[in-house]
């Protein structure tokens, strides 16, 4: 019998994973979302969801998808430019538009590929990337797929993003600045306007991927290039619909241009199925609810202003969004400390390399969490410092 070991290096692969306390396993979760979940048969205080303003399980989401599932069926059964575009994907790419005061917007089937779809289409290999150490995987993932120059700048460093600029600029056609906006696995932000400044002294273009910050930043939830003031500065937007608008799938918006470009030469968006007629009705009501209920935003701010007040004497790392961190010294303490949460029923997870650099517990907080949520997860963590 002849024995193929071509496989063989995967379980060697995975132990090494298991050693290094890297591996990690999915948890089944019995309960709608919401600021409190049901994990094995007990309730939880959830600190792990990114639906900041506690859209996804909101009647009149779940009310205009099955709306547009009775309609429309549940497949969206083409790519757009075959037979799946449908009027509510032009109503929503409208309403984005709106929201992200742009020209024009296109949604993609999830953020994932919008981000892989436009770095690939604005970029090819005579050109330069210019890329935070610390972007989503999305965003590094594209840069490598375009074949082009990829160089990672340090986190929210503009004198090293300038110095690379100044010395690789000149030796590339295009060059693409890309960065997160709010940073997902940590929670600070980056400098825009600064950013977006360097981008027009060296003929650069930039990209901000707003996952985390669309609905949840700036006044009207436009994102942190409404909370910079920095619209009018034509920085290409991309986003999720799967965080606060409590939905799936992702967006760019920008000027009509570049998005009648994306429609020719995005292939994540040209060859795949179209976002299906749930997911698209849901997220174009997220967006009338962002617009007109600002007092989720609100309350979702209050909320992360007590928490960080209240944990000031905890090693937090540096935040401005529904995202704050615990930081641990190595991941075997925070698989530790997220296990005595969740024994004393707050659900918070452990992020652990090769995700992050080091090892931390991280918190997202809803609009939809209760004052006495934030309070006893405040209460438990001051007990672990004095345990
Ligand atoms: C979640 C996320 C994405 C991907 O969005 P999906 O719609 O979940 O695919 C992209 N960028 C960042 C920064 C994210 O956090």
């Amino acid at each position: 019998m002849s024995q193929n070991r071509a496989y063989d290096w995967i379980e060697k692969s995975l132990s090494t994973i298991e050693k290094a306390g890297w591996y990690r396993q999915v948890k089944t979760i019995n309960s709608p979302p919401g600021a409190m979940i049901e994990i094995e048969g007990r309730s939880l205080i959830n600190f792990a969801s990114n639906d900041y303003l506690g859209l996804a399980a909101d009647q009149h989401l779940k009310q205009a998808a099955i709306e547009a599932i009775n309609y429309y069926g549940t497949g969206s059964t083409g790519s757009r430019l075959l037979s799946g575009h449908r009027q509510l994907h032009h109503d929503l790419e409208g309403a984005i538009a709106q929201l992200k005061k742009t020209e024009d917007a296109l949604v993609f089937s999830s953020g994932y590929l919008a981000n892989l779809g436009t770095i690939t289409a604005l970029v090819g290999v005579r050109d330069l990337i210019l890329a935070d150490e610390y972007n989503h995987s999305s965003l590094k993932k594209g840069a490598v797929l375009t074949g082009g120059k990829v160089i990672n700048y340090k986190h929210c460093d503009l004198a090293d993003l300038e110095q690379k600029l100044s010395a690789n600029r000149a030796s590339y056609r295009r060059c693409l600045i890309i960065t997160d906006t709010v940073f997902s696995m940590d929670g600070d932000i980056c400098p825009l306007p600064e950013i977006l400044h360097l981008g027009e002294t060296y003929e650069a273009m930039t990209l901000v991927d707003e996952a985390h910050a669309t609905g949840v930043m700036g006044k009207e939830g436009g994102g942190c290039v409404e909370y910079f003031n920095c619209t009018d500065r034509a920085p290409i937007q991309m986003g999720t619909l799967s965080k606060a608008l409590g939905s799936l799938g992702g967006y760019v918006a920008a000027s009509s241009t570049l998005i009648d470009f994306l429609r020719n030469r995005a292939p994540s968006w040209i060859y795949t199925t179209a976002l299906s007629p749930a997911a698209t009705a849901a997220a174009l009501e997220a967006t009338k609810i962002i617009h007109e209920q600002p007092q989720r935003r609100q309350n979702l701010w209050n909320h992360i202003n007590f928490l960080k007040e209240a944990l000031s004497d905890h090693s937090l790392l540096p935040s401005h969004s529904p995202i704050l961190c615990l930081g641990l010294d190595n991941p075997q303490q925070a698989v530790k400390l997220s296990q005595h949460l969740q024994a004393n029923g707050i659900f918070a997870p452990a992020i652990r390399p090769p995700t992050v650099p080091f090892s931390r517990i991280r918190f997202s907080l809803m609009a939809t969490h209760q004052p006495e949520h934030i309070e006893q997860l405040v209460a438990v963590l001051k007990n672990v410092n004095r345990g």
